[in-house]
């Protein structure tokens, strides 16, 4: 209710203290009609001298209400971001993906990152981070989705991608991020799972696929893309075989 009548743009002070103005001057009126009906004044007097004496009072109130409607954009902005990236956090993501329709949904998770961590310290790890959320949100489309789900893994939606393109987004994103300071340069890959979404794909069942294959992707040796071959594509592939 308070984000529907705060104000947002500079007219909206004027035409905010115009209308409660006008709200207090028929609550006035009424009072006075019951009360003292002697007192009331031509209607177009009694709007002004009872919005004039209440202008103070609006005004207070109507900042108290944009700050109020500022301070819940903020939060809303923070439940929805990680504050390392400021990319979507995995709630958000997930959110987010539920209205996406169909595409490519990928899953990267960083290889051998602990060691990173080990050798360089924390701090470098964080800046590994945001260079890799640097170059996902640099490879995507604007309508795409980037999240970090979570410690150094990430997740990616293309909008309306078939398997090829997915397959040539995929390999190139597992060739991950370079760091380089005064002291030391090293590169790190990342493990790419992908599935394709159809628009009434469950959310969670589809990055429950990516997630398998990203598995398989670490499992057949890292900085590799692997999609998700379903059941039945696999069974015929296997026939065909
Ligand atoms: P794998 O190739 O199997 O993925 O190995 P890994 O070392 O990348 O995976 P593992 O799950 O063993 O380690 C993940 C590490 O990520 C451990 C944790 O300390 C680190 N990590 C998680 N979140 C952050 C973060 O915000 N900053 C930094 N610097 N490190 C993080
Ligand atoms: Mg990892
Ligand atoms: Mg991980």
């Amino acid at each position: 209710m308070a984000q529907l009548i705060a104000p947002k743009r500079w007219w909206h002070w004027p035409f905010g203290v115009a209308f409660w103005g006008a709200a207090a001057s028929i609550i006035a009126y009424i009072v006075e009609w019951f009360w003292k009906p002697s007192a009331m004044g031509p209607p177009l007097e009694h709007y002004i001298v009872v919005t004039a004496m209440a202008a103070p009072l609006l005004i207070v109130g109507l900042a108290l209400l944009a700050h109020m409607d500022r301070l819940h954009m903020e939060l809303a902005k923070l439940a929805a971001t990680d504050p390392l990236t400021e990319l979507m956090n995995r709630r958000a993501f997930l959110t987010a993906l539920e209205q996406a329709g169909s595409g490519a949904l990928l899953m990267i998770d960083l290889d051998y990152f602990k060691s990173v961590n080990d050798s360089y310290g924390h701090n470098t790890g964080d800046a590994v981070l945001l260079l890799m959320a640097a170059r996902l949100r640099q490879v995507v489309r604007k309508d795409d989705l980037v999240g970090r789900l979570g410690g150094e893994e990430f997740a990616v939606f293309l909008h309306d991608a078939n398997a090829e393109g997915m397959n040539i987004w995929g390999q190139d994103i597992s060739n991950g991020v370079r760091y380089r300071d005064e002291s030391v340069e090293f590169a790190v890959t990342a493990s790419v799972g992908g599935v394709i979404m159809q628009t009434d794909d469950h959310v969670l069942h589809a990055l429950n696929k990516a997630d398998q294959a990203l598995y398989q992707a670490k499992d057949a040796g890292r900085a590799r893309f692997q999609e998700h071959i379903s059941e039945t594509r696999a069974g015929s592939q296997k026939k065909s075989a």
